[in-house]
């Protein structure tokens, strides 16, 4: 059988590593000269977004045969709103290394695969689906899937990011969440190690004229006094996807939807996502069938995108000096309570309930954006 995969990344290496398992040795096109994002930065996984899965690291190892080796455990996550700043500790996920070192994720995925990677060659679909029994898109973007008409935009983001120097916790992470640069969505500092860390801004509705002015207000506001050693910016978007295969083109990893849009994380979900479109073509099963779970995992994570982009200061204020009262905290981060899950259903109930009130219209747009 002849598979080809469109993008060297995180979703379309996990799946030409699952292929191979099946004896299947699948063609990679990459687009640039080497794998990996063009800047080092620090990815998180967080326990909260991915239970029942207790630790997603082993997980991925035990079912999906994909061993990673994360920089540090995360014991600390400290969170900051205008008014209140709360931390958890615990056994909260990993801190991950991105870009193009040889520890970063995606090198860390290219060892472990066999099959040709075709650099500098950007993957045609067109061309490939006639040419292959299977395409594999994972180009970490929405154009191909929005071409077939499968994506609809749910969280449009615009990201600036830097390497700084200064004193750090290797196991802890800071968030911030304040709409004065955010808007609704968030920034954080993640450590390479005890001298350097990634500091990224996520700024929603933003684009690259703008970027520059919320990342000065984010630094003008918060008072760092950090030494900045490298800068980048880019698009990040989320969107809705369906259905998740087109003939014999099937969506994987960002292009598939599983970006979820709560927090724009993606490493777990991508990598799974990989190898279920992987099995679903070596053993003949459909590819939307096997993708129950993490599709429910991103309806969920909308939900509550969804809630946050309602939010004010005041309302973060809350949030977090809710999430950081004792006994609240360990339920929510130091059990194994389904909490993404636990809130988007009831959030969703109070919505339905809200529409039941007289001289309440629901439009259908609404009644559609429910229904994802
Ligand atoms: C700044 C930033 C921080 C993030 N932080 C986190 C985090 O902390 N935790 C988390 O879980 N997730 C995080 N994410 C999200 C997650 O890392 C990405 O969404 C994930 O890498 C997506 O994997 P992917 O396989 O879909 O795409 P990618 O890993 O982006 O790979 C896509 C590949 O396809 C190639 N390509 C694109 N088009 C073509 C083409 N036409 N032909 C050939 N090749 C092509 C690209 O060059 C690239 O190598 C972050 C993302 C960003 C950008």
């Amino acid at each position: 059988m002849r598979v080809a995969i469109i993008g060297a990344g995180i979703s379309g290496l996990a799946c030409a590593h699952e292929l191979e398992r099946h004896g299947i040795m699948p063609d990679i096109f990459e687009q640039q000269r080497r794998v990996g994002d063009p800047f080092n930065h620090v990815a998180v996984v967080l326990q909260i977004l991915h239970r029942p899965v207790k630790d997603q690291l082993k997980d991925l190892r035990e079912n999906y045969h994909i061993s990673l080796r994360p920089a540090s455990v995360l014991k600390k996550i400290t969170m900051h709103t205008p008014k209140v700043t709360g931390s958890v500790y615990g056994n909260l996920g990993y801190l991950l290394l991105r870009g193009q070192s040889e520890n970063a994720v995606t090198s860390q995925l290219l060892k472990q695969v066999k099959s040709p990677v075709y650099y500098n060659t950007r993957g045609d679909y067109e061309k490939l689906a006639r040419e292959y029994d299977y395409v594999v898109v994972a180009t970490g973007g929405s154009e191909i899937t929005s071409i077939l008409g499968c994506w609809e935009d749910v969280s449009l983001n615009w990201v600036m990011g830097s390497t700084v120097l200064g004193s750090f916790d290797p196991n802890a992470m800071m968030m911030w969440l304040n709409t004065e640069y955010a808007g609704n969505s968030y920034a954080y500092l993640t450590p390479f190690n005890r001298k350097s860390a990634s500091l990224v801004l996520v700024a929603s509705n933003a684009n690259r004229e703008e970027i520059g002015y919320y990342w000065k207000k984010f630094w003008e506001v918060e008072g760092f006094d950090y030494k900045v050693v490298s800068l980048w910016d880019l698009e990040h978007n989320s969107g809705f996807v369906y259905p998740h295969q087109v003939g014999n083109i099937l969506f994987v990893g960002n292009s598939g939807g599983f970006l979820e849009s709560f927090l724009g994380f993606a490493l777990y979900s991508g990598i799974v996502s990989g190898v279920l479109a992987a099995r679903s073509i070596a053993r003949g099963w459909d590819y939307e069938s096997c993708l129950g779970q993490l599709v429910a995992n991103s309806k969920y994570s909308i939900t509550l995108r969804r809630l946050l982009n309602r939010m004010t200061n005041k309302d973060f204020d809350h949030l977090v000096a809710l999430l950081t009262t004792p006994g609240i905290k360990q339920l929510v981060y130091n059990t194994n309570l389904d909490f993404i899950k636990t809130s988007a259903v009831v959030l969703d109930f109070v919505e339905r309930v809200k529409t039941l009130w007289p001289g309440k219209t629901v439009t259908g747009r609404e009644k559609w954006k429910r229904e994802i």
